[in-house]
C-alpha cells in the first residue's frame, strides 16, 4: 500500500501509527501490494450509543487482538481483507467495529448457536473417530459464499443474531433442557463457561464451526487456550484465509483443522467467495509447517469447481507441498444461497475427482453428502488396501485399527486415532 492510498482510505496520521500486537506497523503496511485494497467496509454502520452500552454490559465487546492503529482509524490485520475502518465504521465481515480510534470485537462470548456434533461431521475422519465436539458459531464471516449454507448467521451483524434486552442468560451447567429462540438470543457464553458445557456434555473436543472462527478470532483464541489447558481439544473449522501471524499465535492451541481448499485459481476464489487463492495455500503449508492434524474440503459446484483439469492440479499441489497422507473431501454441492439455480453435483463428477485424487497419489480421498456410493466414507489401507474404517455418513460403522495401524498388515493410518 503506498501512502498515497492509505492517505485516499483515510490513514491520515502516520505518526501515531501502532500496531496492537507488537510488530512493526511498517510490516503490516508494506506486504500490501497496489493490487491488494483493503475490502469494503460498512461506513457509519457501528452500533449507536444506546445499544453499544448494553452490548458491552454484558461482556459481548473486546478489543481485537490484531490490528493497527492509524491516528483515528484503524486497520485489522486477522484476514487478508485487512479493513480499514474510520471511528464509527463497521468491518467487511461485520464483526467489529472502530470506536473512538480502537477496533472492537462485537461476538465475545455471545454465539448465535451451539450444538454437540459428532467429529466426523466436521468433517474429520482422520481425527478422534467417533467422539463429539461441542460446536459453536457467532454471526458474521470474512468471505461472501455464493453458495453459503449457513448465510443466515454467516452473513449478519451480530445484532441481526443477538439481543441484549432481558436479563442476562449465562450458560453454564447444570443446563437447561432447552432454550426458546428468545433466551438464545440472550445466551453468554464465556471461555469458561464453554470449557464447563462441553464437559457436562461429554465432549473432549471444542469446534469452532459454521461460519468462520477468523471472524471471532478473538472469543476463539481465548476459548482454544482455556479449553486446552482444561484437558480439552480444539478443532477450527474454516475457510482458511487468515493473516500469517494470528495463525501462528492461534495454531499452537489447535488439535485439529478443517480447512475449506474452495478452488485452484484465483478467479474463482474471486467469484465465488470473494476470496483469495494464497492466503489459504499459506494456511495449509502452516498447519503442516506446526505439525497441526489438519484435512481439506473441496466442495464441487457445477460451472465453478467442477473441471477436472484444475481438481488435478489441485491435487498434485497437495501430494507434492502438502503430502500423500493428507486426507482430502469432495464434497457434493446442493443448491443454496445465491446458487439455488444450479443443480446438485453429478455423481459421476465427483467419483471421477475422487479417481484423480487417488491417481495423484492422495491415499485418504473421501466423498460427502453422498449416499449414491457405498465407500463414500470408506478408510482403505494403504499398505493392504483392504477397508480399515468404514463410514454411514457421520456414524463409524467398523474400525478395524490398532493403535493407528491397520489390523491386517500393521502399515500406519496417517491420523489422531486415540479417543
Ligand atoms: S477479520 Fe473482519 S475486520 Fe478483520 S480484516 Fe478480516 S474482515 Fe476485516
Amino acid at each position: 500500500m503506498t501512502r498515497r492510498r492509505a492517505l485516499a482510505c483515510g490513514a491520515a496520521a502516520f505518526a501515531g501509527a501502532g500496531l496492537r500486537c507488537g510488530a512493526s506497523w511498517m510490516d503490516g503496511l508494506l506486504h500490501l501490494g497496489d493490487s491488494e485494497a483493503p475490502a469494503e467496509v460498512f461506513k457509519g454502520d457501528a452500533p449507536d450509543d444506546e445499544l453499544w452500552e448494553r452490548w458491552s454490559g454484558r461482556g459481548w465487546v473486546r478489543e481485537a487482538s490484531h490490528y493497527l492503529k492509524l491516528g483515528a482509524n484503524v486497520q485489522c490485520k486477522t484476514c487478508p481483507n485487512n479493513c480499514i475502518l474510520a471511528p464509527g465504521d463497521r468491518s467487511h465481515c461485520r464483526n467489529k467495529v472502530n470506536r473512538g480510534g480502537t477496533l472492537y470485537t462485537m461476538v465475545y462470548g455471545n454465539p448465535c448457536t451451539f450444538h454437540v456434533d459428532p467429529v466426523e461431521k466436521k468433517p474429520l475422519f482422520h481425527f478422534c473417530p467417533g467422539t463429539r465436539a461441542f460446536s459453536l458459531a457467532t454471526s458474521g464471516c470474512v468471505f461472501r459464499c455464493l453458495n453459503c449454507q449457513n448465510w443466515e448467521i454467516s452473513q449478519k451483524k451480530p445484532e441481526e443474531t443477538k439481543d441484549p434486552s432481558g436479563p442476562e442468560l449465562r450458560l453454564r451447567p447444570p443446563l437447561p433442557r432447552g432454550l426458546s429462540y428468545e433466551e438464545m438470543a440472550r445466551v453468554s457464553l464465556f471461555p469458561d463457561d464453554v470449557v464447563a458445557v462441553s464437559k457436562a456434555l461429554a465432549c473432549p473436543s471444542v469446534a469452532y464451526t459454521y461460519s468462520e472462527p477468523t471472524a471471532f478470532y478473538e472469543y476463539t483464541f481465548d476459548t482454544c487456550r482455556l479449553a486446552r489447558a482444561s484437558g480439552l481439544r480444539n478443532i477450527v473449522v474454516s475457510c482458511g484465509s487468515i493473516e500469517e501471524r494470528p495463525l501462528r499465535d492461534l495454531a499452537p492451541y489447535v488439535d485439529a483443522a478443517h480447512v475449506d481448499l474452495k478452488g485452484f485459481d484465483d478467479e474463482t476464489y474471486r467469484r465465488l467467495n470473494s476470496g483469495k487463492l494464497q492466503p489459504i495455500l499459506r494456511t495449509l503449508k502452516v498447519y503442516k509447517e506446526l505439525g497441526v492434524w489438519f484435512e481439506v474440503i473441496n466442495l464441487v459446484v457445477p460451472t465453478y469447481t467442477d473441471n477436472l483439469d484444475s481438481i488435478k492440479r489441485m491435487c498434485a499441489w497437495m501430494v507434492e507441498t502438502l503430502g500423500p497422507d493428507r486426507p482430502l473431501h469432495f464434497s457434493r454441492f446442493h443448491p443454496e444461497h445465491k446458487l439455488d439455480h444450479l443443480p446438485d453435483t453429478p455423481i459421476d463428477i465427483l467419483v471421477r475427482a475422487r479417481e484423480a485424487a487417488r491417481e495423484a497419489g492422495l491415499r485418504y480421498v473421501y466423498l460427502g453428502n453422498v449416499r449414491e456410493v457405498a465407500d463414500a466414507g470408506t478408510t482403505y489401507c494403504p499398505g493392504c488396501r483392504r477397508p480399515v474404517v468404514e463410514r454411514d455418513v457421520y456414524t463409524v460403522t467398523a474400525f478395524r485399527l490398532d493403535a493407528g495401524r491397520c489390523r491386517y498388515c500393521g502399515t500406519p493410518v496417517a491420523g489422531v486415532w486415540t479417543a
